[in-house]
């Protein structure tokens, strides 16, 4: 049908820009401007956050804090029944006064070895609640 058709008179593609004028002009350079859009001191500051303590009051936990066990019985208010009384207490000999005491008759004397059962600090008192008899702690000295 058509038997003379060339292909080279159709081209594939049309000549591009700088084909079609020439070459990019080679001469051209960007002048040095010092650039002003960039502070040359620019530092990043960070966002200060203000203190959340100075919005917010604060939260004052109120514990029912019992005196500290003592060697007396002491008023405080049972952790188990949360009533007032007064603690039960129990003395008992630390194991240290046996401790102590093996050591002393060893060393020094029978008689001394007794000491530590007749001394306070080798004295543990036990507090417990009156009416719940809950184990309310131990008083070492
Ligand atoms: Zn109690």
């Amino acid at each position: 049908m058509y038997p003379n058709m060339n292909k080279s008179e159709m081209p594939s593609a049309p000549p591009t820009y700088l084909e079609s004028v020439g070459s990019a002009p080679i001469g051209f350079t960007t002048p040095m401007y010092p650039s002003p859009s960039v502070p040359p001191m620019y530092q990043p500051v960070p966002p200060s956050y203000p203190t959340s303590n100075t919005n917010q009051p604060n939260q004052v936990v109120i514990v029912q804090q019992n005196p500290p066990l003592a060697r007396t019985p002491v008023q405080m208010i049972c952790p188990a029944c949360k009533s007032q009384i007064i603690s039960t207490i129990q003395e008992d000999t630390t194991p240290s006064a046996y401790l102590c005491c093996a050591l002393t008759y060893f060393t020094s004397c029978c008689l001394c070895s007794c000491l530590p059962f007749c001394m306070d600090a080798f004295k543990m008192v036990h507090h417990t609640c009156p009416q719940c008899k809950t184990f309310l702690g131990t008083y070492k000295p």
